[in-house]
């Protein structure tokens, strides 16, 4: 049984002074695998004060420092990728496919940030004035436990490309995957008190992150319910905050798209990470007079998915991380099918033979309106809504009916139109034809999808405060 003892503050793993125990459970068997002992606010005060004494003198390091130090980070992930993915995989449960891929974008996510800071200029001329931009301060980084160490990572390099020293706490239900990356950082051997890393609760660690006088910035990823807490208490102390939120990202198929090719995608990509992406497609938008094709369409493509252990090469859909998850999962199918819905395929309960784990049916509902709860509100959980529309006017408008804005999909025959189309949807990242990633370019959210950009120019602008010099 594994038991996670330590803090990671100014360069050592560290007892923590907090003692609350958290058990961590195999999502797949809903077995206990170990306990972390959890920090307190103590601890994060202690990890506050390393970084912004290691400030003083990260903050003058230079631009080829700060990318050797990005290159050793890099070489010390990378050296344990297979362990990186196993570990996502017993976790949370996520699939081996996804957690592959994952890992790659997480280590891919230096590499970005080193091309960003070698072209990037620090000091600019503008009208009669030299503006310098200046590391920030000591950053609170808090993350969520769905890709929980490529949002480590790609907050952290960001930070260290700036100048900036870090306190990160990640998800209480992620200590193993932070087990894993802290001893990658260690070994990477950044100058002691750069980095430290707190495990703990959110309304413990992460709440004494965010009253701190000493953190300057908060880059948070989680729910819009926790952002909006933190947003609320960081105003206090006018902490810089970049808040990456939840979704519930429109899927616009135009008429002119090609189902056959659409419709397979469409599914597979809402159910992204079991379901649990912030970024998942979960608003399926489609012409009314072809409903009836999508729906024979998804529901093909649906029957193909396997739900099941997520170390298996084939599966698709792994377990809801806690049984708490599942459960919430459950009350939304419960939910659609109250609002009169037409369930497709999947519905409450589990699948046969994976009663053990918290495992929920691969499931779509049709006939969806977009003021039901389910079109509305972010389910983190493999469950698809096919809304029709009458005309490409409606579709935009439903597309935007929402009070997020992360991201959108639009699939059509001519990429003009999808553009044109594009141009009037209110998302902070939208993709046409497929999904793709790119790490230079912004991610983040309109409406209370969130707050501010990360990756790239505007990411790294996030670390930075603008100075002014006159005269
Ligand atoms: P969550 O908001 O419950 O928790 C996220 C983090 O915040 C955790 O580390 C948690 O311990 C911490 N936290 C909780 N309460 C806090 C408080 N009062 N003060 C400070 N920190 C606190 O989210 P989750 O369940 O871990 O993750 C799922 C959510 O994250 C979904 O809503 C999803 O859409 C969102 N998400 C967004 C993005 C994005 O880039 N926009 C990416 C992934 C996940």
């Amino acid at each position: 049984m594994k038991r996670i003892a330590h803090v990671y503050i100014n360069g050592a793993f560290v007892a923590p002074h907090g003692t609350e125990i958290f058990t961590l459970i195999n999502p797949v068997t809903n077995q206990k695998t170990g306990e972390v002992v959890l920090g307190d606010e103590t601890d994060a005060r202690a990890a506050i004060a390393a970084a912004k004494q290691a400030f003083k003198t990260f903050s003058a390091t230079t631009r080829e420092e700060r990318i050797a130090y990005l290159q050793a980070l890099k070489q010390a992930v990378s050296k344990r990728e297979k362990e990186l993915v196993d570990v996502m995989v017993a976790e949370y449960g996520g699939t081996l496919q996804f957690c592959r891929m994952s890992v790659q974008y997480t280590i891919s996510n230096f590499d970005a940030m080193i091309n960003t800071l070698q072209q990037f200029g620090f000091e600019r001329t503008m009208g009669q004035s030299v503006v310098r931009l200046e590391p920030v301060g000591v950053a609170g980084i808090i993350t969520p436990w769905n890709a929980s160490n490529g949002f480590i990572c790609s907050k952290l390099a960001t930070a260290i490309a700036a100048g900036c020293t870090v306190v990160i706490k990640p998800s209480e239900l992620s200590a193993a995957q932070t087990e894993l990356i802290t001893e990658c950082f260690h070994e990477a051997g950044l100058p002691k008190g750069v980095i430290n890393i707190v495990n703990g609760l959110g309304s413990v660690v992460g709440a004494e992150i965010t009253r701190h006088p000493d953190i300057a910035k908060i880059s948070f990823t989680g729910s819009t319910l926790v952002g909006k807490t933190i947003a609320r208490a960081a105003v206090d102390t006018m902490k810089r905050v970049t808040l990456e939120l939840g979704g519930k990202s429109p899927n616009i198929i135009l008429a002119d798209a090609d189902l056959q090719q659409a419709i397979p995608m469409a599914v597979s990509g809402a159910y992204m990470n079991n379901g649990q992406a912030c970024i998942a497609p979960t608003r399926l938008l489609v012409p009314e007079n072809k409903l009836e094709e999508v729906n024979a369409l998804a529901k093909a493509a649906v029957q193909e998915v396997i739900v099941g252990d997520p170390a298996d090469e084939r599966t698709n859909v792994g377990p809801m991380v806690s049984q708490k998850q599942y459960e919430r999962v459950q009350q939304y199918i419960s939910t659609g099918v109250e609002e009169g819905a037409t369930l497709l395929a999947g519905g409450t309960g589990k699948p046969e033979g994976l009663e053990a784990g918290n495992f929920v049916k691969a499931t779509i509902f049709t006939n969806v309106r977009n003021d039901m709860r389910i079109a509305q509100e972010e389910i983190f959980g493999p469950v698809l809504s096919i809304i029709p529309y009458k005309t490409e006017e409606e579709a935009i408008a439903i597309a935007n009916d929402t009070t997020y804005g992360l991201a959108a999909y639009i699939s059509s025959g001519s990429e003009e139109r999808a553009r044109q189309v594009a141009a009037r949807i209110d998302a902070g990242r939208i993709c046409i034809n497929g999904f793709s990633h790119d790490p230079q370019a912004p991610f983040g959210g309109f409406k209370q999808s969130g707050i501010g950009r990360e990756y790239g120019v505007y990411g790294l602008e996030a670390y930075l405060e603008p100075k002014a010099i006159l005269g």
